[in-house]
């Protein structure tokens, strides 16, 4: 059974990793997909073709999520092309890690806006039509480290606990016209972004987990499915940590 059957959604750092797991997932579902990236131009034009094999419309944007104007103008021309965006992923995210003591101002900063801000832009440009349709689902892809902290990722934690406290703020902001808001909060998902890790670093966290191995894109792009589709339509301002028990 297709879930998001002829929705629209708009996912945003889809070249890689979870982004690019949720993307082929809402496809497989019927489910057309315009997602963002930063730079990576060949991946996202693989992606676009693979996407369009599920019989679903596909469009890349080249567009810095941290950017106001630039979410503002991608929705914008979602809605002129396609007629809506029914569900918002807020995916893009980086890390800039280090102990406080020698974390500078830039690293902070680039973190909050990469990863925090960038949920506020794309959030606030994607209410509009979501207000006019009385409907939408907007997910936020925030973290475990923003629930428990992390030595060496002061801002990264602080930019997932935010995003947190963003999804509950605008599940009670906008639940009245029908549009639901969620994170989900990964564990340790074997990505880029976990692989610049060393080796022995990747084994400890596997073996510290309860079902001891690293969790996969399509295991977060699940999660997604769920909470994009009508299956989770009485859920919002919740946090599903998806984490093989690495929370309890
Ligand atoms: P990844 O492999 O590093 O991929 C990041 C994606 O985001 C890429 O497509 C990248 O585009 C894009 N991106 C980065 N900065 C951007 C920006 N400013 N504007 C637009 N796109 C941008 O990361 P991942 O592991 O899949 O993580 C995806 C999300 O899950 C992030 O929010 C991350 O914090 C969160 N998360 C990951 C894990 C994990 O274990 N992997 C755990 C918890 C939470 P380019 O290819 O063009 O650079």
């Amino acid at each position: 059974m297709k879930l998001l059957e002829n929705k629209i959604a708009l996912v945003t750092g889809a070249t890689r990793g979870i982004g690019r797991g949720i993307a082929i997932k809402f496809a497989e579902h019927g489910c057309h997909v315009a997602f963002t990236y930063m730079s990576s131009e060949s991946k996202a034009i693989e992606l676009e073709n693979e996407l369009i094999q599920f019989g679903v419309k596909a469009k890349a944007y080249k567009a810095d999520a941290a950017d106001f104007s630039m979410a503002e103008k991608v929705i914008d021309e979602i809605v002129k092309e396609w007629g809506s965006v029914d569900i918002l992923v807020n995916n893009a995210g980086i890390t800039k890690d280090g102990l406080l003591m020698r974390m500078t101002e830039a690293q902070f900063d680039e973190v909050i806006r990469a990863n925090l801000k960038s949920v506020f832009n794309y959030t606030k440009a994607a209410q509009k039509i979501m207000l006019k349709n009385r409907s939408g689902s907007i997910i936020n892809i925030s973290s475990v480290v923003g629930i428990k902290g992390n030595a060496g990722q002061s801002n990264y934690a602080a930019s997932k606990a935010g995003i947190i406290g963003f999804t509950k703020s605008i599940a009670l902001e906008l639940g009245s016209r029908n549009i639901r808001c969620n994170a989900i909060a990964p564990g340790f998902i074997e990505t880029e972004m976990t692989h610049a890790l060393d080796q022995k670093v990747i084994d400890q966290w596997r073996q510290s987990i309860p079902l001891k191995r690293g969790g996969t894109p399509e295991d977060i792009a699940n999660a997604c499915l769920f909470l994009a589709s009508d299956m989770s339509s009485y859920i919002t301002g919740q946090c599903i940590n998806v984490c093989g028990g690495m929370l309890t």
